[in-house]
């Protein structure tokens, strides 16, 4: 395994506002891709990753809310959402910035594993925030196009 290059917004913004493309065929290097996503995912402290924050234009996603318990997503979609919760959410590609976002409660996504078998996960709370934000990666969308952001010096000053 080998940990990649994070995507950075405002720097890298070419491919985090890509539409990213469905995988086809699972090969071999999108297996690695899964194996280097974790491995990124789990150094740099995040609970999900999306593909192109590593650069590459593929609908791929792996999410760890669980620790140990990494969920891998090959051309996900959700199929059924419930509910709703204002929540704060932070990003890899947008490093030290926080905002409350609006999700929905519980996410159920249809999704291709590393053996090419479909199958079906739903996610509440957490689960389902990773669920959508890792999801709106793929469309080049940001937490932060629709968040409250906090302001950056007011948490530095621990202030409310
Ligand atoms: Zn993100």
């Amino acid at each position: 395994m080998a940990k990649l290059k994070l995507m950075i917004l405002g720097k890298d913004d070419d491919v985090l506002r890509a539409h990213c493309r469905p995988v086809d065929q699972i090969t071999d290097r999108i297996i690695r891709l899964l194996d280097d996503m974790t491995e990124t995912m789990r150094a740099n402290n995040g609970c999900g990753l999306a593909a192109n924050q590593v650069g590459v234009l593929r609908r791929v996603v792996v999410i760890e809310v669980e620790e140990g318990n990494v969920i891998e997503l090959i051309n996900p979609k959700i199929v059924a959402m419930a509910g709703e919760q204002h929540e704060s959410e932070g990003c890899l590609s947008l490093p030290g910035r926080w905002g409350i976002t609006t999700r929905p409660k519980s996410v159920t996504v249809r999704a291709l594993n590393r053996k090419g078998e479909e199958f079906e996960i739903t996610g509440q709370d957490l689960l389902a925030r990773a669920f959508c934000h890792e999801l709106d990666h793929l469309d080049g969308k940001m937490f932060s196009d629709n968040a409250e952001m906090i302001d950056p010096d007011k948490e530095s000053r621990g202030g409310n």
